[in-house]
């Protein structure tokens, strides 16, 4: 029987409470997951590719090792990566009507490019609805409380950050 593997793909700037629901609903549904960084993207990162790649490793420690979860850095097509990591699943997100029309206009683009390769929707628990890391980065540069969207330690490092940019400024 051929392993189950799903590429979650993202840009992880940084990872949040509400990508970690994401990972951890898939794990039930697979044999492997692999978390693809994106390093090229239409953003700019606040984080390099490989303080991102970093923090999501110590991030998905907290899931054990129930299913092997593999975070690498692609900076290819999307589909490109998952054949070469043999995926037949990619995994996205959905938060509210908003992510809907670019989310369908690229699982319908990766579907044409891959005809073998599914995309999977996953819900967020309410809780983690309206989670994203661009609103983290704002609310965290504007000296709010992101704990209840982020670890601890992405908490401390996003604040580090923000000080440092400050004090260059
Ligand atoms: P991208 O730049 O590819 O959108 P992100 O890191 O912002 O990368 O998000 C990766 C995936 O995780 C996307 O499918 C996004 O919709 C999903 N996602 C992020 N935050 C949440 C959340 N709070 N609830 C559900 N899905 C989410």
């Amino acid at each position: 029987m051929t392993a189950h593997i799903a590429v979650y793909p993202g840009t992880f700037d940084p990872i949040t409470k509400g990508h970690c629901d994401i990972i951890k609903r898939t794990l039930p549904l697979v044999d492997k997951l692999i978390i693809g960084v994106a390093q090229h993207s239409e953003k700019t990162p606040l984080f390099t590719l490989d303080e991102r790649v970093a923090l999501v490793k110590e991030q998905v420690q907290e899931f054990g090792s129930q299913v092997p979860i593999d975070v690498q850095s692609f900076d290819k097509l999307l589909v490109d990566f998952a054949k070469n990591v043999g995926a037949q699943m990619l995994v996205r997100g959905l938060r509210a009507v908003s992510d809907f029309e670019y989310e369908f206009k690229m699982a319908a683009m990766n579907s044409r490019l891959a005809p073998n390769i599914e995309t999977v929707f996953l819900m967020a628990s309410d809780k983690y609805q309206f989670v994203s890391s661009r609103f983290v980065k704002e609310v965290c540069r504007l000296g709010g409380d992101i704990s209840d969207f982020v670890s601890p330690k992405i908490r401390d490092v996003l604040t580090e950050k923000y000080r440092t940019v400050r004090h260059t400024e």
